[in-house]
């Protein structure tokens, strides 16, 4: 049976792997709808490929000419704008799959619609779930949806598993062994990281990605993202999870066990591989990634990773150590202060300064409703937003 599929952020650089894999499998998946922010040619372009039904632009003026140059191309395809928009074909009572791959908070509520609607989600957003885990999680649980990691880490966490899990302890795990390669800035001398330019931040050694992404890898706040993503996932404490730095990108992440087995998934650094598993999951798909040359790749190295490189890697544990609605306010001053890293208003090394400082002036909140969240993460903008100035 054909399933069908809506793609939230179809223009980045999650949304055109799903693309691809998706094309490969025309008898098994039709796309619903593509969306974007604000990217008119390339949503364009996708839906003369695509055909969807929908194409949803986060940008009203963006989603106006949109819709007039899918008409002068003859395309069908109805256009939708704004935050209902992506509501709205989240949660359509025709879609089997989410991918939920907007990039930052603005993901949160258009993911939580497919949730909601008990869809199959594959959660390539991570900042959603650290913004509101316990309210995200729960939604899942009384919607019956199912929530499948697209974050390769995740992902090969999720698969290290038994397909029964129950839980770290009742599923005989010792710990969970979350892998980064460092990023760009592993072995830079210490004091030129002042000086690094947004160019060289987002040059990735083993990942291609969007830029706000490739930022948190290089300051190691994607780890730290991560670490809060997999407690809420894997229900698991964050003692039960250790970060090892493993520069190659081989291992996407491990499970040990009670009895000393350590389960790892392995595979080349393309996020292909965890979407077409999720698709298809419990099944398997072709997904275009080669196999991996163990000749080539030859050896693995870890190390741990040092705290005073990474400080964001210590504010992210010590967030989710604390919640409340820490995690959110972690998220949302990291967003800010990457934009004005990538905006060059303030350099590398501020970054994890002005979360610390958000961290520590934003008001104690118990995350316990939607509104509560959405206060915390303004209140920690506008905090970030005051800090930015003295950097
Ligand atoms: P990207 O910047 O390449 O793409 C982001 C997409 O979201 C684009 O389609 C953009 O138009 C859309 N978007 C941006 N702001 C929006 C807004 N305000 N409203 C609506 N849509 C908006 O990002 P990416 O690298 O594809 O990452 C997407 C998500 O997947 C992020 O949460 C990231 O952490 C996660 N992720 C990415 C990778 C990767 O390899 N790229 C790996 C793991 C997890
Ligand atoms: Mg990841």
């Amino acid at each position: 049976m054909i399933q069908t599929l809506t793609v939230l952020g179809s223009t980045g650089s999650i949304g055109v792997s799903t693309l691809d894999v998706v094309a490969r499998h025309p008898d098994r998946y039709q796309v619903h709808a593509l969306t974007a922010n604000s990217q008119v040619d390339k949503l364009l372009q996708q839906c003369l490929e695509v055909k969807p039904r929908f194409a949803v632009m986060r940008d009203e003026d963006a989603a106006s000419q949109l819709e007039r140059r899918l008409r002068q191309q003859g395309s069908d395809t109805h256009v939708l704008a704004g935050e209902s928009g992506l509501v709205e074909v989240s949660g359509a009572a025709e879609v089997d799959i989410l991918m939920a791959a907007i990039v930052g908070a603005a993901g949160l509520e258009p993911t939580l619609a497919g949730v909601k609607a008990g869809k199959k989600v594959l959660l390539a957003n991570k900042e959603s779930l650290v913004m509101a885990g316990d309210l995200f999680m729960q939604a899942v649980a009384d919607n019956g949806a199912t929530l499948l990691p697209i974050d390769s880490e995740h992902n090969a966490i999720f698969q290290c598993m038994p397909s029964s899990y129950r839980g770290i302890e009742a599923s005989g795990i010792r710990r969970i062994l979350l892998t980064g390669s460092g990023g760009p800035f592993r072995q830079a001398a210490l004091d030129s990281l002042d000086a690094v330019t947004p160019d060289q931040a987002c040059a990735h050694p083993n990942w291609s990605m969007g830029r706000k992404i490739s930022v948190d890898s290089a300051t190691m706040m994607n780890k730290g993202l991560e670490y809060i993503e997999a407690c809420w996932l894997f229900d698991a404490r964050p003692e039960q999870i250790e970060v090892v730095v493993h520069p190659q990108s081989v291992i996407h992440s491990m499970v040990e066990y009670a009895d000393g087995s350590v389960l790892a998934q392995m595979g080349n650094p393309d996020m292909r591989t965890p979407i077409a598993h999720a698709l298809a999951w419990p099944e398997r798909i072709e997904s275009g990634v080669a196999s991996l040359d163990f000749i080539a790749t030859s050896r693995l190295d870890f190390e741990a990773p040092c705290e005073q490189r990474f400080p964001c890697l210590r504010l992210a544990r010590e967030a989710i150590q604390g919640a409340g609605a820490s995690p959110a306010v972690l998220n949302a001053a990291n967003e800010v202060a990457v934009a004005a890293f990538l905006d060059e208003q303030i350099p590398f090394t501020a970054i994890p300064k002005v979360i610390e400082q958000v961290l520590e002036n934003a008001s104690a909140r118990e995350p316990i409703s939607l509104d509560v969240v959405k206060d915390a993460d303004q209140e920690a903008r506008d905090l970030a937003r005051e800090r930015l100035a003295r950097f």
